[in-house]
């Protein structure tokens, strides 16, 4: 914990951790190491771990990144943090990420970005970590932490694993619980750890899943000891190969990662199967509709009232003034198009031609997944992200699709619920590491975390 509490401190200039505690972790590691004395350590005893800013923590800040949250201490505890906490990891603070977790490389923090410790050879500008869990993917390659945990609504944990070289596992939806973790979109949104292989994955998932009754939509479902699954062996597991996933303009080098990919789960003992899964060119624009509809919603809340910050208002202002300058204020650039656009296509006229549509072609995305399971494919192998680590600033004054394009490869995880893994597989022709991913059958972690330690 020391070690790592020093290294945070040499590090600012990567902008990783937004609100550092160390006290809080100093006395964390005395109690671990009581735990560790008397020998009834469990796991994640002592383990330092970083806090992405979207999880409500105890008496310290959590802002999610967002101006509108600014001075607002929880009074209780995320399920997933207790959970670990219980299990003696210590907290040595908040993570940096994009505001409510909406964004693809860290730049809509209101921190400020952070940054990837990667670079593109010789070349020293920054790139970024990617996001929406930038300042976890780049604590972890920095070493900053042992592991970290991350929420993914549409990839956020596995993208920024790809980009900064690390694992990253989005779980089933259900597996952990979402209370006390600022929600974007309901229904897509998923925690999960950020680590430095597959066995600290392993170990860390199981640390932090189960059953919550605090949380409707968390799985009633035994945690399995997910690091006992870790053998290695695969052989005989049918790897789908999807063709729709072969992207028009596809940079060769993601081409080659991953035809290397299915070369290494064969050479392993898997089969290589091709599959089909038809509706994949509708996954974008139906995320696109479905979670901006669900943000409008979960963001109402932020009125100036009930939590963080109130515009100044002027003599004479109303009820409307404060709710219209308050989030005008408080609410970042593309907090905003997304409230705007979750708002209009939820709005009575168009709630059939959007939404409602977006919802029946997210069935038909999920159904495409069953089949293929049906079919006895075991997982599937795709690219985690359409390129390597882009330079910060590059995308973010372009037009927001271009931003958007980045969550190709994972938003089909997150629309049909399934366990996807972001493994690290190499690196591109500059040296930046690229990501390998695997998705998995509904509550079938620990076959998925054994097949992506076949990758390792
Ligand atoms: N980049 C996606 C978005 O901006 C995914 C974010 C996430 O998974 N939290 O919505």
């Amino acid at each position: 914990t020391e070690a790592c509490l020093s290294a945070i401190e040499g590090a600012g200039a990567l902008n990783a951790v937004v609100h550092k505690t160390p006290e809080i972790a100093l006395e964390q590691a005395r109690a671990a190491d009581g735990r560790i004395k008397a020998g009834n350590a469990p796991d994640m005893c002592g383990i330092p771990l970083g806090i992405k800013d979207l999880f409500c923590t105890r008496g310290v800040a959590s802002q999610a990144a967002s101006k509108i949250l600014d001075g607002f201490t929880p009074e209780y505890e995320s399920t997933v943090t207790r959970k670990l906490f219980e299990s003696g990891a210590v907290m040595l603070g908040k993570l940096n990420m994009d505001e409510f977790a909406m964004g693809s490389s860290n730049e809509t923090s209101t921190y400020g970005n952070a940054v990837n410790p990667w670079k593109r050879g010789n070349d020293e500008a920054q790139l970024t970590p990617g996001g929406s869990s930038g300042g976890s993917a780049s604590a972890v390659a920095a070493d900053l932490c042992l592991a970290a945990t991350g929420t993914d609504t549409g990839g956020s944990i596995r993208q920024p694993a790809a980009f900064t070289g690390i694992t990253g596992i989005k779980p089933t939806y259900g597996r952990c619980s979402r209370w006390g973790i600022v929600a974007f979109a309901s229904s897509l949104d998923q925690a999960g750890p950020m680590t430095k292989d597959v066995r600290d994955a392993a170990i860390m998932l199981e640390a932090m899943c189960g059953h919550d009754p605090m949380d409707s939509t968390s799985a009633d479902l035994a945690v399995p000891d997910f690091e006992a699954m870790l053998t290695g062996d695969i052989k005989g597991k049918k790897i789908g190969i999807p063709r729709e996933y072969h992207m028009d303009g596809m940079p060769e080098e993601i081409e080659t990662l991953w035809a290397e990919g299915r070369r290494m789960l064969q050479a392993a003992g898997a089969e290589i199967v091709d599959i089909s899964l038809p509706h994949t060119k509708y996954a974008l624009p139906t995320y696109y509709v479905i979670a901006p509809a669900e943000a409008s919603s979960n963001l109402a809340r932020y009125d100036g009232v009930r939590y963080g910050r109130r515009a100044p208002l002027a003599q004479g202002d109303g009820i409307t003034e404060m709710y219209e300058k308050t989030r005008a204020e408080g609410f970042g650039h593309e907090v905003q198009r997304r409230i705007m656009v979750g708002t209009y296509v939820l709005s009575a006229g168009f709630y059939d031609a959007y939404y409602n549509r977006a919802r029946k072609v997210r069935t038909l995305i999920k159904k495409d997944f069953e089949d293929v399971f049906a079919q006895g494919v075991d997982a599937i192998l795709t690219p985690a992200t359409p390129s390597a680590a882009f330079g910060l600033g590059e995308m973010k004054e372009a037009d927001p699709v271009q931003m958007y394009l980045n969550d190709v490869f994972t938003v089909t995880v997150n629309l049909a619920g399934l366990p996807g893994i972001s493994v690290p597989a190499g690196t591109d022709r500059q040296g930046l590491p690229l990501g390998l991913q695997l998705i998995g059958r509904p509550w079938e972690e620990g076959d998925l975390l054994n097949c992506a330690y076949a990758l390792e």
